[in-house]
């Protein structure tokens, strides 16, 4: 565990991350599909620009420092985040982990101790090899650890991922960050694995329980000690802002400002939900919204100028520093 956080420009002090947005995505791509199937709406060098402007926009906004969730699965590729994050302002933090909700891919089946193929577990070798030296040849590291599970459940191969992400935790104090299903309240049952995998779970985000409307699930979650991200405003296919701002405030009222943590979700592209789709489903949804749309909200519900710093400053350097 350590007070400095390496980003892709350099290595701060967790006191001068400034307002973390701690769960957004730049671009997220599919790198077999993209070279035999290429997006019709992909382009490089428009992304790359609106990218740009977009993170320059937030920076204009006030937002110093966004976490860049996208792991291996969600089409990682760091120079082009790390380009981005030379040509702006904004601070980029950059993750590890891997993206899947049910199965991983065939080479991790085969390979590994007591597989087909003997060797050293290569998803414990990718995650350290990304937190302590540097990702895909680089030396730009990673500053969280990102798993999932979905409405399959804890999966052979999710445990899998789960197990090699709270062994490189355990060893390097990198927080865990999860994509979670709360209609099947699945945040407990990550809570349950990582607890008995030896993970602080203090150091662990409960990813999309902002989209959960069950309020004792949220508390339970919460209790235990871990944050839970209120990350996806603006996603409105899988919830309304205006669930999320009174599931908010329910758990302000009730004590939990210190558990709560506030972004997006949101992407420059993906080829999962390409521009288009969003622009008709989703139009709200961007790193911008929460200070365009919502904090404005917020502070005429009430939330004062020292809880928006603790949302938006304190909890994500706790979450990163540890401290
Ligand atoms: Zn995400």
């Amino acid at each position: 565990m350590s007070s400095m956080i390496p980003t892709l420009t350099g290595e701060v002090p967790g006191a001068e991350l400034g307002t973390t947005l701690v769960h957004e995505h730049l671009i997220v791509s599919d790198p077999q599909l993209d070279r035999d199937l290429p997006h019709p709406e992909w382009d490089e060098a428009a992304v790359m620009a609106r990218a740009e402007t977009q993170l320059q926009g937030l920076a204009e906004l006030g937002v110093d420092t966004i976490v860049d969730l996208t792991v291996p699965g969600l089409g990682r590729d760091v120079r082009r985040v790390a380009e981005l994050a030379r040509r702006t302002s904004v601070r980029i933090l950059v993750s590890t982990g891997w993206y899947t909700s049910d199965v991983l891919p065939h080479f991790f089946r085969l390979n590994g101790p007591g597989r087909l193929v003997e060797g050293p577990d290569p998803l414990v070798e990718l995650f350290l090899r990304d937190i302590q030296q540097g990702i895909a040849g680089t030396d730009l590291r990673a500053a969280m650890l990102k798993v999932c599970s979905d409405r399959a459940g804890i999966t052979t191969d999710v445990a899998h991922v789960f197990t090699a992400a709270a062994h490189a935790h355990r060893s390097t104090g990198v927080p865990i960050t999860t994509h979670s299903d709360p209609a099947s309240r699945g945040g407990l049952d990550q809570q349950r694995l990582l607890g008995e995998l030896g993970v602080d779970l203090e150091r662990v985000v409960i990813g999309h329980s902002g989209d959960s409307t069950d309020l004792s699930y949220l508390r339970e979650l919460a209790d235990a000690g871990s944050f839970l991200g209120f990350d996806r405003f603006g996603m409105s296919h899988t919830g309304s802002d205006e669930d999320r701002i009174r599931m908010l405030l329910a758990l302000l009222e009730l004590g939990y400002q210190d558990r709560l943590l506030l972004s997006h979700d949101a992407a420059v592209f993906s080829r999962i939900t390409p521009p288009s789709w969003r622009a008709a489903h989703a139009p709200q949804w961007s790193m911008d919204h929460l200070h365009r749309r919502i904090l404005p909200r917020l502070r005429a519900l009430g939330v004062d100028a020292a809880l928006e710093h603790q949302l938006l400053v304190e909890n994500p350097r706790r979450l990163l520093t540890g401290a």
